[in-house]
């Protein structure tokens, strides 16, 4: 197996999350998204396969602060989720 590593290379998580960090994570979501190539999903920011290093954070991030998969689409999509 080639994916030992693959953790530690993970960003370090807030240990508190903020709506600061919401709103960073939120931006790393949207700006890391997947772009279809011939060779599979890429990050249309730099190119790593997706999700990406800042993609996987920002979704930790947002699951961190309790947002769910469909919460997060929706703040994705422009929309407005309570935050706890
Ligand atoms: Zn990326």
């Amino acid at each position: 197996m080639d994916s030992v590593g693959e953790i530690s290379d993970d960003l370090p998580l807030p240990p508190y999350v903020t709506k600061e960090d919401v709103v960073f994570a939120l931006r790393a979501v949207v700006v890391h998204a997947a772009e279809q190539r011939p060779d599979g999903e890429r990050c249309r920011k730099d190119e790593a396969p997706h999700p990406c290093r800042l993609h996987r954070w920002g979704r930790r991030v947002l699951k961190l602060r309790g947002l769910t998969d469909g919460e997060v689409q929706t703040l994705i999509a422009g929309g407005t989720v309570a935050l706890r």
